[in-house]
């Protein structure tokens, strides 16, 4: 069975890394800390699912011309 993991961004705010990072519902906030600098300053971004959601060129919505032929 394949299950999506609750992978969040976070973002450090010492010296700026984004990384990833698997985080389980706890209620509480999660304990993140910067892989780079080990630094706690670190802030959640928005989640990935949504964005990479979001794909291809944009084009019109059904741009079939009736009739023809
Ligand atoms: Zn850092």
């Amino acid at each position: 069975v394949e299950v999506e993991l609750p992978i969040y961004e976070f973002e450090c705010l010492d010296c700026g890394l984004e990384f990833e990072k698997l985080v389980r519902k706890s209620g509480s906030e999660p304990e993140v800390a910067c892989p780079e600098c080990g630094g706690r300053n670190v802030e959640q971004q928005v989640s990935a699912f949504a964005a990479r959601m979001t794909s291809g060129k944009g084009g019109p919505p059904g741009s079939c011309a009736p009739g023809g032929g």
